[in-house]
């Protein structure tokens, strides 16, 4: 295929990760290329993926997507972070913002002079340093062109799905309604040639984008390119969605709040809450869990729950041949740090990159799967902490997750936070050290010692430096409107119309 043009693209499967593809790809290097999509209504979508991470603001500047537009089209709230409830033991509560706490400096990070302080008896909490987490502890937001504040949002995955599909359909995106039946190679190299339809239609192309969800129609079905399990390390393996009616004012923050054999969101949106129950069936059977969500849901239940199996892992290779894999088909790291869309992002904004113009090649694809992966690994690294670093011993569940081996990668950090309280954030790395950290400590790790180079202040300029911080940070939360009024006034959605909420779609 060297020296091939590639031209034409078929992006298989129209959930977010088709729909983000064709929308990146339309607007970025859409006069060069021509883009197809296909899906199939009778096959529908997961329905769930609601909360994001700041980088999906990135991705709607690339796509040139007016915010507020955006945020009353797909009914979406702020998120300032996630509160962590029943992690470190039963009625711990953490935040994990998207927010940098304190000052650092060149020689280390600010958490050192916190140690500092509170080895001598004063400092508070972490947090207290962080403006986007007390903002989410207080319900309260605000942002405007001056305002620094780092934020995503929450919002409707199938709004979001239908919001991007008029995008793309704008720009030019050819999309086709129906089954693929089957997927025709090219012989010898097994090159993938067309989709063939239940029609029998049949759609050729030069590159093609497998964002069918867990089946991986192209990516493992035809080029069998083969699993990573990592459920060893992350074994929870089904979830239980439901939407409800709001009960109150939306909170910028997601929920997780963990239970005997997993965790449960709650993701507030302006016209009602996603809600599910994470856990691994190992543990718990699906009567249980379902009973633990539904008496657990505040508001009228808007659709039934409904059960979705998963497993942790990765595929082999996320580009083979001439097929890349975005979305549920190239892997799956379960939802508790809301990163499955951002990696749609990633995978797509890197092909775009590393588009091959001069035709197929091992160096390319090599590059593309190599960058992947680190970055997934260090993503799921992020994610096993919050199962191991835990102190409860209620369930075999929790037992299973305190004892388990963790990788080596993740061994390293947490014994370099344990014995120095040093935390860092690798080339290439998503979560920065402020991540780590307030994961860390939020539950409940505590390291033995620490720089100490906020001894070479004196202990009363430390405890007003620290006292200056906070009041900074305190006195410009006060300042803030709450979260549900800012919203009321930047981007009121239209209320659904009665009976109008839509069943089976949910999270
Ligand atoms: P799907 O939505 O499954 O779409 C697959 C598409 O392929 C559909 O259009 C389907 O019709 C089509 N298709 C399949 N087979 C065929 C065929 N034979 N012929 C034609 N079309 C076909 N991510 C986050 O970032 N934040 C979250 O909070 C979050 N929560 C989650 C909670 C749970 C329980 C789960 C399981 C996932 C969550 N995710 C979350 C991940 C997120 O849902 C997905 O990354 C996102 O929805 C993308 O899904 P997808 O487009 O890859 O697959």
């Amino acid at each position: 295929m060297n020296g091939q043009i590639v031209k034409r693209v078929v992006i298989a499967g129209g959930g977010t990760a088709g729909w983000m593809a064709a929308a990146a790809l339309c607007r970025q290097l859409g006069p060069l290329l021509d883009i197809t999509l296909v899906e199939s209504d009778d096959i529908g979508t997961v329905g769930v993926g609601e909360s994001t991470i700041p980088t999906a603001r990135t991705f709607n500047a690339l796509l040139g997507i007016d915010e507020q537009q955006f945020m009353r089209e797909t009914q979406s709230t702020f998120k300032l972070g996630i509160s962590f409830e029943n992690w470190g033991q039963i009625g711990d509560r953490y935040i994990h913002s998207f927010g940098q706490v304190g000052k650092s400096t060149w020689m280390g990070g600010f958490h050192h002079f916190w140690l500092q302080a509170r080895a001598q008896g004063f400092g508070g909490d972490l947090g207290d340093y962080c403006f986007e987490l007390k903002a989410a502890e207080a319900e309260k937001f605000f942002t405007d062109d001056k305002a620094s504040i780092n934020y995503a949002y929450h919002l409707d995955a199938t709004l979001y799905g239908q919001f991007l599909r008029r995008m793309s359909e704008g720009k030019g995106v050819r999309r086709i309604e129906g089954k693929i039946a089957s997927v025709r190679q090219r012989a010898g190299d097994g090159f993938i040639e067309a989709l063939v339809m239940d029609s029998g239609a049949v759609v050729e192309g030069d590159l093609f984008i497998d964002c069918t969800g867990f089946r991986g129609l192209l990516i493992e079905q035809t080029l069998k390119t083969g699993w990573e399990d990592w459920s060893h390390w992350l074994p929870t393996n089904s979830a239980l969605a439901v939407q409800t009616t709001s009960t109150g004012p939306a909170v910028p923050y997601t929920r997780a709040i963990a239970h005997k054999a997993g965790w449960r969101w709650k993701i507030p949106l302006q016209h009602r809450v996603g809600n599910g129950l994470v856990y691994s069936s190992d543990h718990m059977s699906d009567d249980e869990a379902r009973q633990i969500l539904t008496d657990a849901v505040e508001g009228q239940m808007l659709t039934e729950p409904r059960v979705i199996r998963y497993g942790a892992g990765r595929r082999r290779k996320t580009w083979s041949k001439n097929c890349v894999a975005l979305g549920l088909a190239s892997g799956f790291l379960e939802p508790l740090e809301s990163t499955s869309i951002h990696m749609i992002m990633i995978g797509v904004t890197r092909l775009m990159q590393l588009f091959p113009f001069g035709g197929f090649n091992e160096a390319l694809a090599d590059r593309y799967n190599r960058l992947a992966e680190d970055e997934l690994e260090k993503i799921r690294d992020f994610i096993i902490l919050h199962y191991k670093a835990t102190e409860r011993a209620d369930s075999p569940f929790w037992d299973y997750c305190r004892m388990m081996d963790i990788p080596d990668s993740l061994a390293q950090r947490v014994a370099l936070f344990q014995e120095n309280a040093q935390v860092y954030q690798a080339p290439g790395e998503l979560f920065q050290v402020d991540s780590w950290l307030q994961v860390m400590l939020g539950q409940r790790m505590v390291p033995a010692s620490h720089h100490h180079m906020g001894r070479m202040m004196p202990p009363a300029q430390l405890r007003q430096a620290l006292e200056d911080l906070k009041g900074n940070i305190a006195g410009a939360v006060a300042r803030m409107p709450s979260h549900q009024d800012f919203l009321d006034r930047y981007c009121p959605a239209e209320t659904p119309k009665a009976g109008g909420a839509r069943i089976g779609a949910a999270g």
